[in-house]
């Protein structure tokens, strides 16, 4: 991929060809923002357009011997780390250190690509300084972690940052439809995936199709009998890691349920294909209802990554959820 095939990132992709195209690029960049925006492909492809053999207006070609390489990660001079377990390691750092030093193999520059820098010991970041401070000639750092301030100041003061925006939901639907996504489920996992592409695409491969039943039996729970809602509550813990993406899916469903029946706008629905259930389901109920059943989705989500039991919270949601459409 080129600079032009980056989705989203318009302001940093200007700044880096700029920055390439008059060699004034800084050998210590940070690149912070969520993960699943580009942050890694960026730093790939800054590595191809120093590299590139055709480089045209900052940009690489992606067709030249070396950004072939750099594609397939068999180019000597360009380096990828990610931790190793849990932490970036001082001694991936020290092999870093000294590989800097020398000059590039067959390359005009060096890459160092640092993913989820955040993982740094401290031990491996206070080895890293000395080469953040006076980096080779050729040679170039690229650090990525959320934030600067998930690294030692030293660190983040001594790299020039350059922030990832979260993608519009739009772009993101699109690329899902490029890839092969029907167009309710694009939408749908656009709407989810909290403007990182990369969420998007994980969402696509969970087990959705189950998701999306769930969703549906959280509405026709019969009254009075707990039974229903402890079978509920079993099967969706029976995938503990799709926990919070069914509370999404949830609550994106409460939220078209208020939308259907204030506006009844089918476009501005997530689930635009299931348009003629929603509107039969929220003919049914009233706004002050509907409002309080996405409140309990809400505070139910909100307290599952903080402290909340999720047996517990799951069952006392499908009663409020299951009162709340009696009253
Ligand atoms: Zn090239």
């Amino acid at each position: 991929m080129s600079f032009s095939g980056i989705l989203g990132q318009g302001r940093a992709v200007s700044l880096l060809k700029r920055a390439i195209e008059t060699d004034r690029l800084p050998h210590a960049l940070l690149f912070t923002g969520l993960k699943g925006v580009g942050r890694c492909l960026t730093a790939i492809t800054v590595a191809k357009a120093l590299n590139c053999l055709e480089r045209v207006e900052g940009d690489c070609c992606d067709r030249c011997p070396p950004c072939n390489k750099i594609a397939k990660s068999i180019h000597p001079d360009v380096h990828l780390i990610t931790p190793e377990g849990a932490t970036v390691r001082i001694d991936q750092i020290r092999t870093l250190t000294r590989e800097a030093t020398l000059k590039p193999y067959e390359g005009r520059g060096k890459v160092f690509i640092l993913d989820q820098a955040e993982t740094m010991t401290e031990q491996a970041q206070n080895a890293l300084l000395k080469t953040l401070e006076e980096p080779p000639q050729a040679t170039f750092l690229i650090l990525i972690a959320p934030e600067a301030s998930a690294l030692l100041p030293p660190i983040a003061s001594r790299c020039s940052q350059i922030r990832f925006a979260p993608l519009p939901e739009g772009a993101i639907a699109t690329r899902l439809r490029e890839q092969g996504c029907e167009e309710g489920e694009a939408t749908l996992l656009a709407s989810l995936a909290g403007g990182s592409l990369g969420r998007a695409q994980e969402l696509r491969k969970s087990p959705l199709a189950d998701v999306w039943d769930l969703v549906g039996q959280a509405f026709a729970l019969p009254p009075g009998r707990s039974v229903p809602i402890l079978d509920l509550t079993e099967r969706i813990l029976r995938q503990k890691e799709t926990v919070p993406l069914f509370l999404e899916a949830l609550l994106a469903w409460c939220r078209d349920l208020m939308v259907s029946k204030v506006t009844g706008h089918q476009e501005l629905l997530v689930y635009r294909n299931r348009a003629a259930a929603l509107r039969g389901q929220s003919e049914g109920l009233a706004l002050r209802q509907l409002l309080a059943m996405y409140r309990t989705v809400k505070q139910t989500l909100d307290g599952l990554g903080r402290y909340a039991n999720p047996r517990l919270s799951l069952e006392a949601m499908f009663l409020t959820l299951r009162d709340l459409q009696a009253a």
